[in-house]
């Protein structure tokens, strides 16, 4: 993080909890108690197997229970844990560290087989504790391919993550296979590590799942629904028991909307209003799936609950002298929420946004982008445009950003949020243009 020394803004709010520092004693801490079972077992335990296959295979399950025991966390949304990375990051890294756990945990008893010599782990003839250990494995990996191509089974997001939820069961199972199965868990060391690890887990997961919602979350009530373009409504909400803490421009919260004789939902939203805004709170929302295509349907006096604020997609991070931004559609939210924030907080560096469009009437926040101060200029790209049209037509192509923003590529940070085929079309035009991914930074709108 640098400090705020061209901008006449203030810091991130995030403030040391986003800083590199933090970030690196993090990922060391997350090493540590990752390898923490592993040093108890060789510090306490003496080697009760044949081979070094039967220590390969005692050691993969001891930091593949770790490493599950530690998913719990890295799903809970603690904002010091995600403040540094970004909540994208820590949610892909989750990803990943489940393939990790799932690959150490299927190649642990192929290790104990090559030990033993024999198959007989994977016969139905083994006892109760083996049995727990081969029911969560099993758990696990349908868990896994589940979450890797849920999109194209059809099921519900929503239900999806209440399933997701079952995967503490996974934690309980490992630990109780590995307490009961005899040859990791003999030491009190390295029981201990894995004591506290399921209670770390079962802890942080009764917290999100039973206490969270209650302490967790801020109140607010609809006061206003607009449309703001087409197919497109602006929400504004009031605090009814206290503000969500400030945002950096360009951040998001989860948002679950109460409205009666409706489920609700929690969905994920960027707060587009400018941190310098205080008392209201807007979201801006495109119609474009099953809980989207009814925000027309809300109501003021429905309530909203808000958690937040989250994310790492913001120029505060970035002390420079020269921004560009990209947007496309509704990806338009946590850019407008930057220039949101130059403007009220008179910061008087160089902006310039690439807006791009299908046609006219879906342009968000236009009459407002006219307005914006003289160092922020807005190019429109139109991919229909009408006959009168003097502007940009077709797509954001690297000829249209060479042709806009020429003169400060060399130096300007860029910003960019839009529909996934936009996005990677207009990374590549970046890289082409030689620009250095770090200088790169975008939001998918997807987690
Ligand atoms: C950081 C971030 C900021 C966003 N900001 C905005 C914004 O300002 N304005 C806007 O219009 N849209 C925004 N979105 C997109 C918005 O969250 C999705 O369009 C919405 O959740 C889709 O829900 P649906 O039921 O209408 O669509 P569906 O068709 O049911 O879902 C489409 C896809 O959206 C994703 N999705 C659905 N529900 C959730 C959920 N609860 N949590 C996470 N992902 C989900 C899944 O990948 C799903 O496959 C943002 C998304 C993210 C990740």
């Amino acid at each position: 993080m640098t400090s705020a020394t061209h901008s006449q803004g203030t810091l991130p709010v995030n403030g040391k909890w986003s800083s590199r520092c933090w970030g690196i004693s993090l990922v060391c801490l997350y090493i540590a108690i990752v390898a923490a079972p592993l040093i108890a077992a060789l510090i306490h335990e003496p080697s009760t197997f044949r081979s070094f296959w039967g220590e390969l295979g005692k050691g993969l399950a001891l930091a593949g229970f770790a490493i599950l025991a530690l998913q719990a966390v890295l799903n809970a949304r603690f904002r010091i844990l995600e403040a540094p990375f970004g909540y994208d990051v820590v949610t892909r890294f989750h990803r990943s560290m489940a393939l990790v756990g799932l690959g150490m945990l299927i190649a642990h008893p192929i290790c104990l087989a090559l030990d033993m010599g024999s198959l007989f782990l994977f016969t139905l003839d083994t006892s109760w504790r083996i049995n727990l250990g081969k029911a969560g494995l099993l758990l696990l990996l349908l868990a896994v391919l589940f979450a890797m191509f849920f999109h194209y089974v059809r099921v519900n997001y929503q239900t999806w993550r209440v399933m997701h939820k079952g995967m503490i069961a996974v934690v309980a199972l490992g630990f109780a296979h590995a307490w009961f199965a005899g040859a990791d868990l003999n030491a009190f060391g390295v029981q201990a590590v894995f004591v506290i690890l399921l209670a770390g887990a079962l802890g942080v997961f009764v917290y999100r799942n039973a206490v969270h919602p209650w302490v967790g979350r801020y109140r607010y009530t609809v006061e206003d629904i607009e449309e703001a373009a087409r197919d497109v409504y602006t929400l504004t909400l009031k605090p009814d028991n206290g503000a969500m803490p400030s945002h950096d421009a360009g951040q998001f919260a989860f948002v679950t909307l109460k409205r009666p004789g409706r489920r609700s939902e929690e969905h994920p939203f960027t707060i587009p209003s400018s941190p310098a805004e205080r008392g209201r709170v807007r979201f801006t929302i495109k119609r474009s799936g099953d809980f989207t295509n009814t925000i027309a349907d809300t109501k003021p006096g429905d309530l909203a609950y808000l958690e937040g604020p989250l994310g790492r997609f913001s120029l505060v991070h970035h002390d420079v002298p020269y921004f560009l931004f990209i947007a496309g559609g509704v990806g338009i939210t946590p850019i407008m929420s930057m220039l949101r924030y130059l403007r009220d907080t008179q910061d008087q560096r160089r902006g310039l946004l690439l807006y791009a469009n299908n046609a006219e009437p879906g342009i968000v926040f236009r009459e407002e982008l006219a307005a914006l101060p003289r160092n922020i200029s807005v190019v429109h790209v139109l991919k229909e445009p009408p006959e009168t049209w003097e502007g940009e037509t077709g797509f954001v192509t690297q000829e249209v950003i060479r042709r806009n923003a020429g003169d400060m590529l060399d130096r300007c940070h860029v910003f960019l949020c839009g529909p996934p085929p936009m996005m990677d079309a207009v990374l590549e035009s970046l890289a082409n243009l030689g620009i250095e991914p770090d200088r790169i930074h975008f939001e998918r709108f997807s987690l």
